[in-house]
């Protein structure tokens, strides 16, 4: 009988996938739901053992993680046969994916905010993933007052998608106290956990504030930041980053590509031994947040593939023909009006925003620039506060901020916090309606006197920032 509901359940929910398929939502994740409920969450992984042959990835983290899955799944996708999913944040949209279709490895990117809807330890203990992969953990929109509990709840929530692996594959940011702790953790497990991170003196940054040690709370000590969060840390506890297995050991800008070196040696779940990695990238010219993005799918493609005598030639031959459509939407880009430039893009937490201040700095040159700054939402003046410190350091001519999220109330006290630093800055209110804000967005571009204009913050969905890019392109 159990068999029977089991071909049912899985019948039912690939039909429901066929049907929904062509509706405009994708069903993204109603079939997953029905098999699930049909079912239950216990039995997710019968499905898996049935639909995925090699074994399971998942990615996870707080930036970069969709980039990070798209590299990985093209890189595989080459040579082997796979099930995919990005910009996954439920059990119900991972389950759609799986019943999609049979296959060789199955590669998830999966999100986490908390564990009340994330349920990582569900994923965990049914996908029984052959690896996870950690690009960075900050602080992000969802969190709210009462803060470092909460954080340490979204860092629990991200490290319970790999708690009670034994004999898997971990891949950390080691230049990540977060993400280290994690790795630090699992290796009490048995696990094989490889830590990546930069070895390379020209790329720095100013810290976003105190970090606190993932073990004991007090701030940690940095020598170096490579960006935010992310640098050569310790702690008097005794918590301090761990040397990395494979590192990005030189960074070369030039005024058209970055060209990048990675060198190092991780384990290969093939070999089952330790294989060495020394790959020379040419890339485009799209910030230091995605070199981080490309030494974690390296890192990942060297430890799972069964490709080890080709290794080399599959990674350059991949990342060299690598372009910007790589990058997901909302993404921050420069738009040249006829008289402005305008940098433009989703920044809602202070990592993201910070990788963008820098990005556009560059083409700024020095020159005066308008920063319009969409603010965060009620609760969220954790996010306000690492904004305001990035805003702060940025040092604009003029600020314009206007709403970002639901709450306009919220946006003026932000606003009121922003002017009593002295800076030079006006307030726009928007309700809370998409057309309006983007209407008020380009006002405000077109409006402004100066020819360098940033535009980030929060935004309540990806889409604005794609819609405001396309008004402006057809201008
Ligand atoms: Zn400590």
């Amino acid at each position: 009988m159990a068999n029977l509901k089991y071909s049912i359940s899985k019948l039912i929910g690939k039909l429901t996938y066929l049907v929904l398929k062509v509706m405009p939502t994708g069903g993204k994740a109603y079939p997953g739901y029905l098999y699930l409920k049909n079912m239950g969450v216990e039995n997710l992984n019968m499905l898996i053992k049935d639909q995925i042959r090699d074994g399971s990835i998942l990615i996870t983290g707080t930036n970069g993680k969709t980039t990070t899955t798209t590299m990985i799944i093209e890189l595989f996708n080459r040579f082997y046969d796979i099930t995919k999913s990005v910009d996954n944040n439920t059990i119900y949209a991972l389950t759609t994916a799986i019943l999609a279709k049979k296959s060789d490895i199955g590669i998830f990117e999966y999100g986490i905010r908390d564990i009340e809807h994330g349920q990582p330890q569900n994923v965990q203990s049914q996908v029984k993933p052959m690896g996870v992969i950690y690009t960075n953990i900050s602080r992000e929109h969802t969190q709210v007052l009462g803060v470092k509990k909460l954080f340490k709840d979204y860092v629990k929530a991200k490290n319970m998608l790999s708690e009670g692996m034994h004999g898997g594959i971990i891949i950390t940011n080691a230049d990540d106290p977060n993400t280290t702790y994690i790795g630090c953790e699992r290796q009490k497990d048995e696990n094989h956990v490889i830590y990546y991170g930069f070895d390379v003196d020209n790329i720095t940054d100013e810290s976003i504030g105190d970090v606190a040690c993932p073990y004991c709370d007090k701030p940690l000590t940095y020598t170096h930041n490579f960006m935010n969060q992310r640098g050569k840390y310790s702690c008097e506890c005794g918590f301090r980053r761990v040397e990395p297995d494979i590192k990005v050991t030189s960074v070369e800008i030039t005024t058209t590509n970055m060209n990048i070196k990675i060198e190092g040696e991780v384990y290969n779940r093939t070999l089952d031994d330790k294989i060495s990695v020394d790959v020379e990238y040419k890339l485009p010219l799209f910030g230091t947040y995605n070199i981080y993005n490309v030494l974690a799918a390296t890192t990942a493609y060297a430890a799972f593939t069964s490709r080890v005598d080709q290794l080399k030639d599959d990674l350059e031959s991949y990342f060299d023909s690598l372009s910007f459509s790589i990058l997901p939407p909302g993404r921050f880009e420069v738009v040249e009006l006829a008289n402005k430039k305008v940098g433009i893009g989703q920044g809602d937490n202070g990592d993201a925003l910070n990788a963008n201040v820098n990005f556009m700095k560059q083409i700024i040159n020095g020159n005066d620039f308008e920063f319009i700054y969409t603010t965060a939402d009620e609760n969220e003046e954790e996010i306000f506060k690492d904004h305001m410190h990035v805003i702060k350091n940025s040092k604009p001519t003029h600020i314009s901020v206007m709403p970002g999220r639901v709450s306009t109330d919220a946006a003026r006290k932000y606003y009121d916090e922003i002017e009593k630093t002295g800076l030079n800055c006006d307030f726009t209110s928007v309700e809370y309606d998409f057309e309006k804000r983007v209407d008020a967005i380009i006002d405000l571009i077109k409006k402004s006197e100066y020819e360098y204009v940033i535009v980030t913050g929060c935004g309540e969905e990806q889409v604005v920032w794609d819609e405001v890019k396309n008004r402006l392109k057809k201008q």
